[in-house]
């Protein structure tokens, strides 16, 4: 019988050198930890809508128990997509989450001898995807913890076939206006996949948001990832699409998954779609909770990245004294879960003195920036 190691080793050396996904603690698992009764924990760690779902996704989640024997057909979803967005349905990919998409790309793409290239702290699904495909991830720094485009455009090498933008920005909340993006999607050559992820497109003012649909049209290389599990609060359910030429979704389709996106997740998507007072009310929520938590950190005296997603990613200060100069988001982002409040630490996204707090209910807000105060003190 070979050793196990021996298995082991037969996975390719870049499968294995993958750092592994660091996803936000469940609330089961801190209230086991500590003993916390989970009603009373506050969980702003992985940028879910804090209101839900919509009661019209719900509804047809029900409806579509009984047909759960079935495979999934993604039809109507697709269908619904084309006519929200004004796209063909040959243009559209589903994916179980767009992370799924980002992989889509990856393994399209991508392969041992290429390269990709990303940003610093962008998110982290971009290594993730360049790593399983044995290619390069070349990253670029961060500039004012954005995205440095001339220097992503400079860094394209001939064996880069994908370039990963977020916009905005996971964890760092930041933005590229639509003239800089445009003007990176005019110049970048056209040996390069340009993905664009949308995650957070709903949380944007409606003027800042992009036409990246519409530049489909005119950038043969674009793919533009959006996904239900933020504003849409379908973020267990694993459901997001991308929109390219037709030529690219048949590439991507053909390494997707036939029934990647469950019965479930199609039905609340094509019904989170029509519910436009769900999605207008979580954008206003947010809206009102960023100013309370800007509010809350100047109040204390922190700093923050701008942000214009749905989280903050805020400064914390290092310590003074005997340890002077010593990172402290690590300790306050345990103290924070000794009173029940979970947040992102962002030390493995090369920012080891930032916490990114997601924007929860009011009252959720308030808990946090009171432990906040708590911790901060000692
Ligand atoms: C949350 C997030 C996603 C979405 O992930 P899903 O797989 O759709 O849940 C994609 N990109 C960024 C930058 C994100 O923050």
């Amino acid at each position: 019988m070979p050793d196990i190691m021996d298995i082991c080793e037969l996975s390719p050396a870049y499968v294995r050198a993958i750092a592994p996904y660091q996803p936000g603690k469940p609330i089961t698992e801190l209230a086991r930890e500590f003993g916390l009764d989970e009603r009373t924990i506050v969980k702003l760690a992985s940028n879910e809508n804090p209101r839900g779902l919509s009661p019209k996704a719900l509804a047809a989640i029900e409806a579509a128990l009984p047909d759960l024997a079935r495979y999934p057909d993604g039809f109507d979803l697709s269908q619904a997509l084309s006519r929200r967005l004004g796209v063909p349905m040959e243009q559209i990919v589903l994916g179980n989450g767009s992370n799924d998409v980002l992989e889509l790309a990856g393994m399209a793409f991508l392969a041992p001898g290429c390269s990709a290239v990303y940003s610093q702290h962008a998110f982290a699904v971009y290594p993730l995807a360049t790593q399983a495909r044995g290619a390069q991830g070349i990253v670029v720094p961060a500039k004012n913890f954005g995205h440095d485009l001339e220097a992503m455009l400079a860094a394209i090498r001939p064996d880069t076939h994908v370039v990963f933008i977020a916009n905005p920005n996971n964890p760092t909340g930041t933005m590229l206006s639509a003239a800089e993006l445009e003007s990176f999607l005019r110049r970048a050559p056209r040996h390069v996949v340009v993905v664009v992820d949308e995650a957070y497109n709903e949380y944007l003012d409606p003027a800042l948001r992009c036409p990246s649909i519409a530049w489909v049209g005119r950038f043969p290389n674009l793919i533009v990832t959006r996904t239900f599990s933020k504003v849409y609060g379908l973020a267990g359910l694993r459901v997001g699409y991308g929109v390219c030429r037709p030529e690219l979704a048949d590439l991507l389709n053909r390494v997707r998954q036939p029934f990647n996106v469950n019965n479930l997740a199609i039905a609340a998507a094509v019904a989170a779609l029509t519910d436009e007072d769900f999605v207008r009310e979580s954008y206003e929520l947010n809206v009102a909770g960023m100013t309370q938590l800007r509010e809350g950190c100047q109040r204390l005296g922190l700093a923050w990245i701008p942000s214009y997603g749905n989280f903050l990613t805020v400064e914390i200060p290092r310590s003074i004294g005997d340890d002077a100069g010593q990172s402290q988001a690590g300790a306050v982002f345990q103290k924070l879960l000794r009173l029940g409040v979970i947040v992102r630490p962002l030390a493995g996204y090369g920012l080891p003195d930032h916490l990114r707090v997601t924007i929860g209910l009011a009252p959720e807000n308030a808990r946090f920036l009171e432990a906040l105060d708590a911790a901060l003190k000692g």
